[in-house]
């Protein structure tokens, strides 16, 4: 049995869809990775700047407004001011970020990486009992499988929108519909976490799946 850790990491922030001053008409602003500080005497304000993408105008979401510095912890204050693109991309892709500032984001269009870890089994949250579960065969006709089994832990920390099976189909080359059987046939089960196949895959999820 083969035990993966698959982080779902996005490539960029969602963009956001709003009325452009220069373009006169509404269109999608990306990241640009930087993030404006305004120290003004005791009190930080910080943006992470977005540009439109038609006409490069620019357009600041609220990440801290009138914070006192001490409210900042140091380190994430020097992330800011050398524009940390992971910093950047944790802001740009903050939910509660995006709807504070009422930011219409694109987040069925985000693509995304896969970082794939190899984990050895005691570091995987399982208990035995469910170990032990996983080790009955999905079908009792006694017919052989030379299937492999692997358990992959799921990390989707940014939150992105994306369907269990499409993240399946990308992976291992499959068809929506041959996901859906891989489910029915118990070749594909959900331990923990999602609800299905078709359903959104939440922060954390753990599945099982015997490969062929
Ligand atoms: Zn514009």
């Amino acid at each position: 049995m083969k035990i993966e850790k698959w982080a779902i990491v996005p490539k960029t922030a969602p963009e956001i869809i709003r009325n452009c001053p220069g373009c006169r008409r509404k269109t999608a602003f990306h990241s640009s990775e930087s993030f404006r500080i305004n120290a003004n005497g005791n009190k930080i304000d910080v943006w992470l700047i977005y540009r439109c993408e038609k006409c490069n105008f620019s357009w600041n979401l609220d990440i801290y407004t009138r914070i006192s510095p001490g409210f900042l912890d140091r380190r994430l204050y020097e992330r800011f001011q050398r524009n940390d693109r992971t910093t950047a991309l944790e802001y740009g892709c903050c939910k509660e970020i995006l709807s504070r500032n009422k930011a219409e984001a694109l987040w069925e269009q985000v693509e995304y990486d896969v970082e794939i870890t190899k984990l050895p089994l005691l570091q995987t949250q399982l208990s035995q009992k469910q170990y032990k579960k996983t080790q009955i065969s999905p079908t009792e006709c006694g017919q052989e499988f030379i299937k492999e089994k692997v358990l992959v832990a799921i990390y989707n920390q940014y939150g992105l929108s994306l369907r269990l099976d499409k993240l399946l189909c990308s992976h291992f080359g499959w068809s929506r519909k041959e996901a859906v059987k891989m489910e029915e046939e118990g070749f594909l089960r959900i331990l923990s976490g999602g609800k299905g196949c078709k359903a959104k895959i939440p922060k954390f999820m753990e599945i099982e799946i015997y490969e062929s």
